[in-house]
């Protein structure tokens, strides 16, 4: 079996992340997925601790300047999100595969500062799949919708810059064939 290293998984807005990271977590337990810290606000239903860490921009700021960020971005324009380094370490060295479900920007930071990553990005089957996922969705206002799907087409042109492509068209599908790619499968 190939060692576990860290794996980044991104792709556009509304792409389907969060669904097929769901079902890794359901089916590969061996998986760590890395709580992100963010700024911005809950979802109904969102837990602090499990899907975020939700911080202010004070405490954010306080954790880049104290080296605690893998790495960071400001998505959409908007809030900030990063990656707390200690535990992605810790899991690293604990032998599991890790995987940090973020945005190009910060898949671009990781590929500078840990070279051995492997960058997946997870695409949409079509462009007018995407958007009637993210209207469907219906959690974001029209103004956010138009401001995350700029958001889209810029990421939709990275993807030559990852590793690999896996194409979410059914999610059992696509997280079967991200499993077998990180070795948890
Ligand atoms: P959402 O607000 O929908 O949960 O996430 C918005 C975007 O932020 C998604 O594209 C997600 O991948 C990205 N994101 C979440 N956590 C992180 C993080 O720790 N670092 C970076 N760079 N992006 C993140």
């Amino acid at each position: 079996m190939s060692q576990p290293t860290l794996t980044v998984l991104a792709g556009p807005t509304a792409v389907g992340k969060g669904t097929v990271c769901q079902y890794i977590r359901e089916n590969y337990p061996n998986v760590w997925f890395s709580v992100s810290a963010t700024t911005r606000d809950p979802r109904p239903g969102e837990v602090d601790g499990t899907h975020y860490y939700f911080v202010s921009m004070e405490e954010f700021d306080q954790m880049i300047a104290d080296g605690q960020m893998l790495e960071y971005a400001v998505v959409h324009g908007k809030n900030k999100y990063g990656t707390p380094r200690a535990k992605v370490q810790e899991a690293l060295d604990a032998g599991r595969p890790v995987i940090l479900e973020i945005d190009l920007q910060g898949a671009r930071q990781i590929r500078e500062t840990m070279p051995d990553a492997r960058l997946i990005f997870l695409a949409p089957p079509s462009w007018d799949e995407l958007v009637s996922r993210l209207v469907g969705r219906g959690t974001e206002s029209e103004q956010e919708q138009a401001r995350r799907l700029e958001t889209a087409k810029v990421e939709l042109a990275a993807e030559k810059e990852f590793d690999v492509t896996v194409v979410n068209d059914t999610v059992e599908r696509a997280a079967k064939e991200i499993a077998e790619l990180i070795g948890a499968a």
